[in-house]
């Protein structure tokens, strides 16, 4: 790995609120629930380097009115300028959007926010919580880290068959569950699974990347009643539900 350290220090700053246009090349159906875009970066990989689970803020167009929402770089490749956008489809304008994105299409984007601390030491084993919005981060941290072996708790009401999974099925234990009572399933089924799983792995880490009320509620148990220290828990809200 070795690009998180500093990054957001040091270039972010500078960027701050920096607008860039990406340019859609090509549009693929990867499930009937996850769609694939590919895009130019209109500059902004060269200036802002790469670092793992990286996102941009896209401005979706809501009837006229700005509408912002996070998306993650897919194999950003900064010599090219290309990357790409997958989208967990559902109701909403960014959804909406990339349902019927062509190549030729724009969209404008902002570099605020995002940063990636390398865990250290880097974990053996990683105990990750994630859902399709969440995938290509997840899949990203997979790659970054290549951990030996992980336990992925992942939320989805779809086959996860066709979903671009990266892990190892020999090595990455996948546990695929449906989302139901609002996450409390997943919330219920971590905290049965997590606690004899953490005693067989030295130094854990805990990835957490789901829908905001479910990340919330997972990351208070990790830390508070599992007493995991902080440097060693990773969360964020992937998204809101209603
Ligand atoms: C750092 C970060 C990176 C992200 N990267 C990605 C990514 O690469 N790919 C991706 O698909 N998403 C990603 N997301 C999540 C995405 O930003 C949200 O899902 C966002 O709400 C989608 O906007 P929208 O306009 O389609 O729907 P909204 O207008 O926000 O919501 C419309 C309705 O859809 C529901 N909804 C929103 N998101 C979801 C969901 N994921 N699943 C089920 N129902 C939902 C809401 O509850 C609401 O009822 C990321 C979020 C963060 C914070």
């Amino acid at each position: 790995m070795g690009q998180g350290h500093g990054w957001e220090g040091a270039v972010l700053r500078l960027l701050r609120g920096k607008d860039f246009t990406f340019t859609v090349t090509g549009a693929e159906d990867v499930t009937p629930h996850y769609r694939r875009l590919h895009l130019t970066d209109g500059g902004m990989l060269a200036a802002t380097g790469v670092h793992p689970t990286m996102w941009v803020r896209l401005w979706f167009d809501n009837a006229g009115k700005p509408h912002q929402r996070a998306y993650t770089l897919v194999d950003p490749d900064p010599e090219a300028g290309t990357f790409g956008l997958e989208f967990a489809l559902h109701e909403g304008c960014a959804s909406d959007w990339a349902r019927s994105a062509k190549p030729g299409d724009t969209i404008d984007a902002t570099v605020q926010g995002t940063a990636f601390t390398e865990p250290d030491p880097t974990p053996a084993h990683l105990f990750a919580v994630a859902d399709p919005a969440s995938l290509p981060a997840l899949n990203s941290l997979l790659d970054a880290m290549a951990p030996e072996s992980a336990t992925i708790w992942f939320e989805t009401d779809h086959d996860t068959a066709g979903l671009p999974l990266r892990h190892t099925p020999a090595r990455h234990d996948l546990r695929p569950l449906p989302r139901l009572e609002n996450g409390a399933h997943l919330v219920t089924r971590v905290k049965s699974d997590l606690p004899a799983l953490l005693k067989e792995h030295q130094d854990p880490y805990v990835w957490i990347a789901c829908d905001t009320a479910t990340t919330r509620s997972l990351t208070s148990y990790v830390r508070k009643e599992l007493a995991l220290p902080r440097q060693r828990v990773h969360s964020l809200g992937y998204w809101r539900a209603a």
